[in-house]
């Protein structure tokens, strides 16, 4: 049985996640966590070749959507931003708020993949849903705040585990071009 604490993929970041491997791995949609997964918590908006690659699974026909557990209006003007769908205030790591944002991109979770950098949030709360997971790693976690920075250390127990038991990130054995 799978460990719910465990993503079925990891990368360094998202920029890894070109169109076959996500193709490969059957997802249609991907959630997108926005704080230290697209961007940096105090940015308002991610980097040029984080957009661009955002742009270029739009135009190879992913749906995509914006999963935070951050308020409404700050995720909104990043969403608007983007000129992305989004769910905020997602509560993960209960899987409502993915769920709500299937729902809102007429995909089921089974063809979803969920990307995000926390296991006690993102990965959970993906699992849970029944979604692909694939961790990344934080961008610049040192900016968040302290409530997210106490689950960094258990985090890593969990994290250096995965790599462990799958140093490829749980990518060999699917086939990318
Ligand atoms: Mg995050």
């Amino acid at each position: 049985m799978k460990n719910v604490f465990f993503p079925n993929f990891a990368v360094a970041s998202v920029l890894e996640l070109g169109v076959d491997r996500l193709r490969a791995i059957g997802a249609k949609a991907l959630l997108l966590d926005v704080d230290c997964t697209l961007k940096e918590y105090q940015k308002q908006e991610p980097e040029p070749e984080i957009i661009q690659w955002l742009r270029s699974l739009e135009d190879s026909g992913f749906r995509l959507c914006l999963l935070s557990n951050g308020v409404g209006r700050r995720i909104s003007r990043v969403a608007t931003a983007l000129s992305l769908p989004f769910v905020a205030k997602a509560c993960k790591p209960f899987p409502r708020g993915v769920r709500k944002a299937t729902r809102l991109l007429g995909v089921e979770p089974n063809e979803t993949a969920l990307v995000g950098d926390q296991i006690f949030a993102d990965i959970l709360a993906g699992n849970l849903a029944g979604a692909t997971t694939i961790l990344v790693k934080p961008i610049k976690p040192e900016q968040e705040r302290w409530f997210t920075r106490i689950k960094r250390p258990p985090e890593s127990i969990v994290v250096k585990s995965f790599w462990k038991k799958c140093p490829d990130g749980g990518w060999s054995g699917i086939s990318q071009n």
